[in-house]
């Protein structure tokens, strides 16, 4: 661990005054699997009115399961990777259609189109189990906090976040990184001056460093 390092409480207690957030808006886990699918590597302005879009016109996984592959890609052109999430989608419904949407990390994983983010954010945010989603946002952010080391990947930092933070923060931790990592703690020169981190109290340790 390094030296410098943030008070994880304080770090929650300043962002979540800075970027409120309900993590209970989207709570069917249908739902925010196969939004999570659509999300990887769109912003949210898209990924949810598409993902409404889509929802409208097949309300239900047999639906989605049954869908014509082209029909999905017309109604996902927005997102990117369309054609790959198109199959994702349908593959996913599919199987949420014969077992339905998993609760552990382990079985979640085996859904066509999910990996541990998308995972953890359905348990998040789908069933209300506590768990930290890692994206590239949250890894760079909890280094310069000095929450992990360099070495540290997305696995190793979950781990490392869920010791550092409360359980009940654990479902805030996501949002919160996000927000600040794409408004103000930018992976290419952060805005270090505008962050409230390094405000009056200053606790993160980033702009201090040699
Ligand atoms: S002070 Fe700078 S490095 Fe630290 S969190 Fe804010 S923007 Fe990122």
């Amino acid at each position: 661990m390094h030296k410098l390092f943030a008070p994880p409480q304080e770090v929650v207690r300043l962002l979540m005054g800075t970027y409120p957030f309900d993590p209970y808006g989207r709570n069917d886990p249908t739902k925010v699997l196969l939004s999570c699918i659509l999300s990887a590597r769109t912003k949210d302005e898209i990924t949810y009115p598409t993902a409404d879009k889509l929802f409208s016109q097949y309300p239900t996984v047999r639906d989605l399961c049954q869908a014509h592959p082209t029909d999905l890609e017309n109604i996902l052109k927005p997102v990117g990777f369309y054609r790959q999430k198109a199959k994702y989608v349908r593959d996913a419904a599919c199987y949420v259609e014969k077992y339905g949407v998993p609760k552990t990390t382990k079985k979640l994983t085996e859904v066509p189109g999910i990996g541990p983010k998308c995972a953890a954010i359905v348990r998040a945010f789908g069933w209300g189990i506590p768990d930290i989603a890692v994206d590239t946002h949250v890894l760079r952010i909890s280094k310069r906090l000095g929450w992990t080391e360099e070495k540290d990947n997305e696995m190793k930092t979950q781990e490392k976040l869920k010791m550092l933070l409360p359980i009940h923060q654990w479902v805030y931790v996501n949002h919160l990184l996000v927000s600040l990592g794409r408004h103000v703690c930018r992976p290419q020169r952060p805005l270090c001056e505008q962050c409230v981190l390094n405000q009056k109290s200053s606790i993160c340790p980033y702009p201090k460093r040699p």
